[in-house]
């Protein structure tokens, strides 16, 4: 079998997207940036006085038809840079209370077809050997002390990522483990697409 889909490989060739250095391939419509006008019902309040917080937002398109989505992967922010990160850049995932679809979208990005290594970014499980870490999830009570720990580890500099709206902003679901202006990468989605991810990671530092 595997015999099978290494000649796959050799056939069909290369197959890990160009992105960030080019468009995407395919890009999801949901989650990707809305437009739209109007006050319709947003069960997170994400749409207040016409403007959209993407970092409310749960994709739930309850907002639509007013509010429709551009296809924009670009739906993060970034308040702080470390160019130190360029070279090596290792990311610590901590889980504080998600469904599960975060952590799944979040490990997409080392799959071959975003293949992250190739940007130089990795994935630790120590928070010991990690630039930064990337909080998912509400807080879950339990969690509390394993996110306090977990930060206190991690060397200097470093940069705290929330991943999804649980974790920017509480979602639906429940109260955001950090306050929202701790945060110096916030990633929307719910979840978040690994093309947003991707993007926001490269520049965290920078790029
Ligand atoms: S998709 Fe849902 S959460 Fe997002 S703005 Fe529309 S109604 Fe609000
Ligand atoms: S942001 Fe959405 S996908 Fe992520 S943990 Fe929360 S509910 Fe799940």
């Amino acid at each position: 079998m595997s015999n099978f889909w290494f000649g796959e490989g050799i056939r069909k060739g290369r197959k890990t997207e160009k992105f960030p250095f080019a468009q995407p391939d395919d890009p999801p419509a949901r989650p990707s940036g809305l437009e739209g006008s109007g006050e319709p019902y947003c069960p997170t309040e994400a749409i207040k006085n016409g403007k959209w917080d993407q970092g409310k937002c749960i994709f739930c398109r309850l907002c639509e038809p007013e509010y429709q989505p551009t296809g924009r992967q670009d739906i993060f922010s970034v308040k702080k840079t470390e160019p130190a990160l360029k070279k090596s850049f290792y990311i610590y995932k901590l889980d504080s209370g998600t469904c599960g679809a975060c952590n799944v979208e979040l490990g997409t990005i080392f799959d071959p077809q975003f293949d992250a290594n190739r940007l130089n970014i990795f994935a630790t499980n120590s928070p010991r050997h990690a630039d930064a870490i990337v909080i998912m999830g509400i807080l879950a009570e339990g969690m509390r002390e394993a996110l306090k720990n977990a930060y206190e580890a991690m060397p200097e500099p470093k940069l705290i990522i929330a991943l999804g709206a649980c974790a920017i902003s509480g979602g639906i679901l429940g109260d955001s483990p950090m306050v929202r202006e701790d945060y110096h990468v916030e990633i929307a989605g719910c979840p978040p697409s690994p093309y947003t991810i991707l993007e926001a990671l490269a520049r965290a530092r920078g790029d």
